[in-house]
C-alpha cells in the first residue's frame, strides 16, 4: 500500500483510479468486516473513518443499534481540516458500540477480524480502523482514543496509532464517550505518516471549548537524531507476557544503540488507574449517552406513551456491554455513592497526573507496554472485568491527558504483532515523534 506521503503527491486522476482499486479490494475481503461501508466524498486522498466520527450526509451510528438511521447533518472538524488539506473521508470502519470495550466485538455489525489470523481480535474500540490498515486496505484512519482505542489496536494490528494531548484535536463531531479523555488521532502505516495526519487535524477549533490555542506543527520538523532521556518502567512490564516482555527489552537496546539514555522509573500499581477509569468513563458516558432517547436521534420503538418508549427504545437500542456501562455510571453518580465513588476516582485522577509530572522532570519520554499480551482469540475474555483488566498499560494516558503512539517492535512465536508505546508530556507532540521516528528506524519492523 502506498503510504500518506506518497498518496498526497498523486494527482486527482492517478486518486479517482487508486480508489477504484481500493474499493474493489475492500470488496474482496468482506470477512474481514474492518469496514461497515464504503462511502466516498469529495477526491482527495481517501482516508477511512471511524464510526463514530460524523462526515455531512453520511450515516454515523457508532457501531450501534440505537442510532441506525441517523444521517449526520455537518463535518466534524476533522473532517474539515482533512478536506481543506486535500484528503477524503473514504469509508465508514467498524467499532465496539460507542466506543466501549478492547476487542471490537460489541458492534451492532458483528466482529472485525485480525488481518493477521482470523481468530484473533483486531482489538478495539477503533478495531476497523485498525483492521483497514493492517490489511493493506486503507492508507491511513481515524479513530478515537477514550482508553487506548487508536494505541491497543494498532499494536495488536502491527500498525502506528498516536494518540494526541487531550485538547490538541477538536472533538466537534466526534461521538461522545467520556468527553473528558476522547481524543481523535491518526492511524497509519508509519510514524511520518502519523505525524503528517496528526498535523493535518490537530489545532484550535472555537466550536470545541477544551481544544488549545497552541498550533505547533510537528511533520516538517521531524528529527531522529535528537538524543533524549527514556524512562523505563521494570517493574511495570511484570504483568505483561513473555512476548511482550522480549519486545521490551529489544526496544530498550533498540533506544540505546539510537544514543538515548535509558532511566530506570516506577509507576504506581496500575490497579488505580482501572478504578479510576471505569469510574471516570462509566459516569461521563451514562450523561453523554442520555440523549439517545428516540426522539432526536436514530431508531425509535414507539411505546405506549413517551416514558415507555424511552424505555423500549433504550432497552431494544443498546447492546449489553453499553448498558452496562449506563448502570455502573448511574451508580457512582447517585448521590448515596458520589463522594465515595465518583470524587474518589477525581482525586486518584490528579495522582496519576502529578506521577506522570514527576517523572517528567527527569526524562523526555517514557516506554511501557500498550497491552500485557498479544490480540486475545475471539471470545477468550470470559467476561467484562477480564476486558476491563486487559486496559492497565493504556488508561493512565487518557486520565493524565497526555500524548502517546503505539509502534510495532515484533511479532510472538505465532506472528501476531506486538507494539510498544512512547509516553511524553502534554503538548510535547514533537519529541513524542522525533523519539518514535528514531526506534522505528532501528526497529525496522517487518510487515
Ligand atoms: N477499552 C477501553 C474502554 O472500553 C477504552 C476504549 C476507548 O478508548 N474508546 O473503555
Amino acid at each position: 500500500m502506498i503510504t500518506l506521503k506518497q498518496a498526497l503527491k498523486l494527482n486527482k486522476d492517478e486518486l479517482n483510479k487508486f480508489k477504484e482499486e481500493l474499493k474493489a479490494k475492500i470488496e474482496d475481503r468482506p470477512e474481514l468486516n474492518a469496514y461497515i461501508d464504503v462511502n466516498s466524498t469529495g477526491d482527495g486522498v481517501p482516508i477511512a473513518i471511524k464510526d463514530n466520527i460524523q462526515v455531512k450526509d453520511w450515516a454515523v451510528t457508532s457501531g450501534s443499534n440505537i442510532l441506525q438511521g441517523y444521517i449526520a447533518p455537518y463535518n466534524a472538524t476533522v473532517i474539515e481540516k482533512m478536506t481543506n488539506a486535500g484528503l477524503s473521508p473514504f469509508g465508514r470502519t467498524n467499532m465496539d458500540e460507542f466506543a466501549m470495550g478492547s476487542t471490537t466485538e460489541s458492534s451492532f455489525y458483528g466482529k472485525t477480524q485480525n488481518p493477521h489470523n482470523s481468530e484473533y481480535v483486531p482489538g478495539g474500540s477503533s478495531g476497523g480502523s485498525a483492521a483497514a490498515v493492517g490489511a493493506g486496505l486503507a492508507i491511513a484512519a481515524l479513530g478515537s482514543d477514550t482508553g487506548g482505542s487508536i494505541r491497543q489496536p494498532a499494536s495488536f494490528c502491527g500498525i502506528v496509532g498516536m494518540k494526541p494531548t487531550y485538547g490538541r484535536v477538536s472533538r466537534y463531531g466526534l461521538g461522545a464517550y467520556a468527553s473528558s479523555l476522547d481524543q481523535i488521532g491518526p492511524m497509519t502505516q508509519n510514524i511520518e505518516d502519523a505525524a503528517i495526519l496528526y498535523d493535518i487535524i490537530s489545532g484550535h477549533d472555537e466550536k470545541d471549548s477544551t481544544s488549545t490555542d497552541n498550533n505547533d506543527k510537528v511533520s516538517d520538523k521531524l528529527n531522529a537524531t535528537r538524543k533524549l532521556k527514556v524512562a523505563v518502567l521494570s517493574k511495570h512490564i511484570l504483568d505483561a507476557s513473555d512476548d511482550v516482555k522480549k519486545a521490551y527489552k529489544e526496544a530498550i537496546e533498540a533506544l540505546e544503540i539510537q544514543g538515548h539514555g535509558i532511566i530506570e522509573k516506577e509507576l504506581m500499581d496500575a490497579k488505580f488507574d482501572i478504578s479510576a477509569y471505569y469510574i471516570t468513563a462509566t459516569a461521563e458516558a451514562t450523561t453523554n449517552l442520555a440523549r439517545y432517547d428516540g426522539i432526536r436521534y436514530g431508531n425509535r420503538v414507539t411505546g405506549t406513551n413517551l416514558q415507555d418508549t424511552y424505555i423500549k427504545t433504550r432497552s431494544e437500542g443498546f447492546g449489553d456491554e453499553v448498558k452496562r456501562r449506563i448502570l455502573l455510571g448511574n451508580f457512582v453518580l447517585s448521590s448515596g455513592y458520589y463522594e465515595a465513588y465518583y470524587v474518589k476516582a477525581q482525586k486518584t485522577r490528579h495522582i496519576i497526573k502529578d506521577q506522570y509530572n514527576a517523572i517528567f522532570k527527569d526524562v523526555d519520554l517514557i516506554l511501557s507496554p500498550i497491552a500485557p499480551g498479544i490480540a486475545p482469540k475471539f471470545g477468550e475474555f470470559k467476561n467484562p472485568m477480564d476486558m476491563y483488566l486487559s486496559d492497565l498499560y493504556s488508561i493512565s494516558v487518557n486520565l493524565a491527558g497526555l500524548p502517546a503512539l503505539c509502534l510495532p517492535i515484533n511479532k510472538s512465536k505465532n506472528g501476531m504483532p506486538i507494539g510498544l508505546q512512547l509516553i511524553a508530556k502534554a503538548y510535547d507532540e514533537q519529541t513524542l515523534f522525533d523519539g518514535a521516528l528514531s526506534l522505528e528506524k532501528q526497529i525496522n519492523y517487518q510487515k
